[in-house]
Order: C-alpha cells, then sequence, then structure tokens
C-alpha cells in the first residue's frame, strides 16, 4: 500500500469564503500516483470546514445566508464562548457543514458522482490556515 500527504494553505481576504479545492486534490492525486483507493481531505482548524457541494453562485450565497440564520457572526456578545475570541459562529458553522470528506480513488481519478466538487470553507479567515489531504490506496 502507498500512502502520500500533502498540505494546502489558505489566508483569505474576507472572514468567510468558500473555494474550490477540486483541482488541487486532483493535483495531489496524480503526485501520488496512486489508482485505487481513498482520498481524505480534511480542514485542520476547528473554525473551517471542507464538504462536497454543487459550485453554484446561487448555493453558496444560500449557504451564507443559512449559517448565519443559525449561528449570526454578531452581536458577538451572544456567544459564551467570545470572552478572549470573537468566533463562536466560526465553530458553530464548521460543525454543521463537517471537518472532512473522504472520496473514492478508482483508475486513477476522483470518483464523483455528478456536480460534486470540493470545497474549503472559511469561517474565521484573514489568517493562514491549512488542509491536509491524505491518499492511501495502490
Ligand atoms: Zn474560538
Amino acid at each position: 500500500m502507498k500512502s502520500y500527504r500533502k498540505e494546502l494553505w489558505f489566508e483569505t481576504k474576507k472572514r468567510r469564503e468558500f473555494i474550490n479545492i477540486t483541482g488541487e486534490v486532483e493535483r495531489a492525486l496524480k503526485e501520488s500516483g496512486i489508482k485505487e483507493g481513498f482520498v481524505l481531505v480534511n480542514a485542520m482548524h476547528i473554525t473551517a470546514s471542507v464538504f462536497i457541494n454543487d459550485d453554484e453562485s446561487g448555493l453558496h450565497q444560500d449557504f451564507e445566508e443559512w449559517l448565519e440564520g443559525l449561528a449570526p457572526e454578531k452581536p458577538y456578545s451572544r456567544y459564551k464562548h467570545n470572552g478572549f475570541e470573537d468566533n463562536a459562529d466560526a465553530h458553530l458553522k464548521r460543525t454543521i457543514m463537517g471537518r472532512e470528506v473522504v472520496v473514492a480513488v478508482t483508475n486513477g481519478k476522483l470518483d464523483f458522482g455528478p456536480w460534486e466538487q470540493i470545497f474549503y470553507g472559511e469561517f474565521d479567515g484573514k489568517r493562514r490556515k491549512r488542509v491536509l489531504i491524505k491518499i492511501i490506496g495502490e
């Protein structure tokens, strides 16, 4: 069995952003040389997500509004976590959107269903953060 590890780094300009990282994951898969196996992609921070969904801007706005409805950023004072920080909403948003995804690798390709794309979801950005890609197989 082979394994391959890679980190992707991000520093978003905005507090919240969705970034399509499918191409980066495909590049890592190519570098690994693995043809059959699994790719794990996970956020390495507890205020960011990795998730799979459609790359459609209306849907991304819907996610933003839905998440703001569930866990609004402000007022910061509404959250007990916000004693030394202001990112309680980001922890909650990350929990809903998930920590990681696993994708099957078949014939050297990500074995997606229709319209599936991998996203990095940033909820407390403007600083350097990273995503782990781990690929195992042969
Ligand atoms: Zn925090």
